[in-house]
């Protein structure tokens, strides 16, 4: 292969493939931190289908770190507990977070506020570009795109496929994508209805199957049912009537259900990726991981994969990325989709499952009731995202604390009454923060070129621990009472030199 570009002679930083969730959310964080990153889309309208209803609690606080999360709130309902398919129920109301609930809002919203956000960032969307062909050396990533008929190639130093289930990018990476399927024949509608149901959401399951109901916002719902002894391929149409009749019979009422504006069958597969990077090229989404949408976190696992790689990306771009910080994002986001796939198809199959044990432990499930709760509260951690640690990933003799979502505890309130006042405000520059008992002790002064990365801030609630949190809310570095030199060390780690 020919040597491609040199640093100087790249269109961009960053090529990031499919404006879905993920890509938007990672194209926002790299064009923030002022790299030049385009966005390729094979749609040139926006999307009017909606997948995702359901927002976590992990993502709400990622997106609080962007200072985004007030405003998609804004848009949705807010719910306390989940109930899965009516069977299995997972309580929100303990997470120990700002946002101890699960968001309904329809997934084009948060696309909305991602995409606005990225715009004014400066990311560079393509409209109508769908990748093709992919080729990479040591220095560089060409992608082509097919634009209105001609094949468009432009040159970064990396790539990100953020391309969805069937990815190009993958195949072209020429990745492994094994799983089998995890449920088919899923009829989906959008209607009016005549009678909304009481909760935001109306979820149940019997024998014959299961039915969820939940919100646009403006009058339409959106209805996904499952019947037991209907199995058709995609392409079958929806029988609308047969579609109200097994909604009203698993959720016991008639909401009645009228003017479907769209119907629709789906499968889903439960699938990951081998290898979350080739190279110059990493897989994020749901073109790295697909799972049942039990439990709702596709879009949420997409979104925490961004989180996680576009900061490492922007320290590779600017030259300072510790080593194997890149390889960093597939170690710890692997574990977390092969988790995801695990909870997702435990919760669908006992959601659904007709084989008696499953049976039985469902019923049991409803019959012990408030005798779960321990259960539903640690389901709450896991199926919200807050649980997620990269505690396995850190160097022997870490502190314990690294590696560790970091909570969002409350800072000094600035001299001139300006600045921020939480940690997960702290985050928005982007950049790593050092918190700990009192900034001002902090140490040596930092070199001046580390001002891109790391901003400092007083926590009174900690009185002897200093932790160095990552761009992403999870901590890097931690020591009790450390000297300065100590901490210049632990930052150095990550900051380089
Ligand atoms: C019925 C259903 C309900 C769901 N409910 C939930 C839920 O409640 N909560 C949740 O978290 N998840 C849910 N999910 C999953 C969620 O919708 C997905 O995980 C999420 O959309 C993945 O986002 P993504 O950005 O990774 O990929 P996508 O949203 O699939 O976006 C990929 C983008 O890439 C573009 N693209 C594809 N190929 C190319 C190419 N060659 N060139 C350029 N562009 C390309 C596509 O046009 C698309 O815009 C649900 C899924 C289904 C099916």
């Amino acid at each position: 292969m020919n040597t491609m570009n040199s640093a100087q002679n790249r269109d961009y930083d960053v090529l990031v493939v499919g404006a879905g969730p993920t890509g938007l959310l990672l194209a926002g964080d790299v064009a923030a931190a002022g790299l030049r990153v385009a966005l390729l889309e094979k749609r040139r309208e926006e999307s009017k289908l909606t997948r995702a209803f359901a927002v976590h609690a992990r993502t709400l606080e990622e997106l609080d770190a962007r200072g985004l999360a007030d405003e998609l709130l804004q848009t949705g309902a807010r719910l306390s507990d989940l109930s899965i398919f009516g069977a299995v129920h997972v309580d929100m109301s303990k997470l120990p977070s700002r946002f101890p609930e699960l968001l309904i809002t329809p997934q084009y919203q948060t696309e909305r506020v991602l995409l606005r956000r990225a715009l004014d960032a400066g990311a560079t969307l393509l409209r109508g570009a769908e990748v093709t062909g992919l080729r990479q050396d040591a220095d560089a990533v060409e992608v082509d795109a097919l634009v209105d008929g001609e094949t468009v190639t432009l040159r970064a130093a990396y790539a990100v496929g953020s391309d969805g289930v069937r990815s190009t990018v993958r195949r072209l990476l020429d990745v492994d994508y094994p799983g089998e399927s995890a449920i088919s024949s899923v009829m989906l509608a959008d209607v009016r209805l005549d009678t909304p149901p009481e909760d935001v959401l109306a979820v149940g399951a019997s024998k014959q199957g299961f039915a969820f109901m939940a919100p646009y916002g403006d009058g339409w719902y959106r209805v996904i049912a499952w019947d037991h002894a209907e199995q058709l391929p995609d392409s079958a149409p929806v029988d609308f009537e047969a579609l109200c009749r097994l909604v009203t019979s698993v959720l016991g009422k008639d909401h009645g259900l009228h003017d479907p504006r769209w119907t629709s069958r789906f499968h889903s597969d439960e699938r990951q990726a081998t290898s979350y990077r080739v190279g110059r090229v990493f897989l994020t989404g749901d073109a790295a991981h697909c799972h049942s949408p039990a439990g709702g976190q596709g879009m949420n696992t997409g979104l925490q994969d961004a989180a996680n790689l576009s900061w490492k990306l922007v320290a590779a771009v600017r030259g300072w990325a510790a080593p194997g910080l890149l390889d960093s994002y597939q170690a710890e986001r692997h574990p977390v989709g092969a988790h995801v796939l695990r909870t997702s198809g435990g919760l669908l199959r006992l959601s659904i499952g007709q084989s008696a044990p499953l049976r039985l432990a469902r019923g049991l499930a409803k019959a012990l009731g408030s005798h779960l709760a321990p259960l539903a509260r640690r389901g709450g951690m896991e199926v919200s995202g807050i649980s997620v640690s990269y505690r396995d990933q850190a160097p022997a003799g870490s502190h314990r604390l690294v590696g560790d979502r970091a909570a969002d505890v409350a800072l000094a309130a600035p001299a001139d009454g300006k600045g921020p006042t939480r940690l997960y405000e702290a985050l928005r520059e982007g950049r790593f923060v050092l918190v700990g008992p009192d900034a001002t002790t902090s140490g040596e002064d930092f070199p001046a070129d580390w001002s891109d990365r790391v901003v400092t801030a007083t926590a009174p609630s900690l009185t002897s621990e200093w932790l160095l949190v990552r761009p992403d809310g999870y901590i890097a570095w931690a020591a009790e009472n450390p000297t300065p030199t100590q901490v210049r060390t632990g930052l150095t780690a990550w900051l380089g030199n």
